[in-house]
């Protein structure tokens, strides 16, 4: 509880993670990943944007931990730390006069061909990894 905080400095707490995940391609990293698990290259493949552009957001969304991230092998995984964060997105989608369903409807697509991670083509796992 955050009750010896004044409404000022309360507010400017909540602006911070506000405005970390506030800028569009930050949302839709997001809702890319909604309840999942996502690589770079599955990003890339989902929103179809250039791993550096994708990679500096992630970074950012990493930093103020609204993302974790587990690497496997050469393949480094992002979820959200707190699900909740969804419930914010759906909320804000519905001030926005959106169907808040549309964000769980988008969340977390399949990449199709176009991703090679582990998680999509598992026949594409090297097989000195698959004896170990
Ligand atoms: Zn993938």
């Amino acid at each position: 509880m955050e009750l010896n905080m004044t409404i000022p400095q309360l507010s400017k707490k909540i602006a911070a993670t506000m405005q970390v995940i506030s800028p569009p391609a930050r949302l839709a990293i997001l809702i890319a990943i909604g309840r999942g698990e996502a690589c770079v290259c599955h990003l890339e493949a989902i929103l179809g944007w250039r791993q550096a552009y994708l990679s500096q957001h992630l970074m950012a969304l990493r930093k103020a931990e609204i993302l974790q991230d587990r690497r496997d092998g050469r393949y480094v995984y992002y979820r959200l730390k707190d699900e909740a964060i969804l419930a914010l997105v759906r909320e804000a989608a519905t001030l926005a006069g959106l169907d808040p369903q549309s964000v769980d409807a988008l969340a977390n697509p399949s990449p199709g061909p176009d991703c090679e991670c582990p998680h999509c083509a598992p026949s594409l796992i090297p097989t000195e990894r698959l004896r170990s």
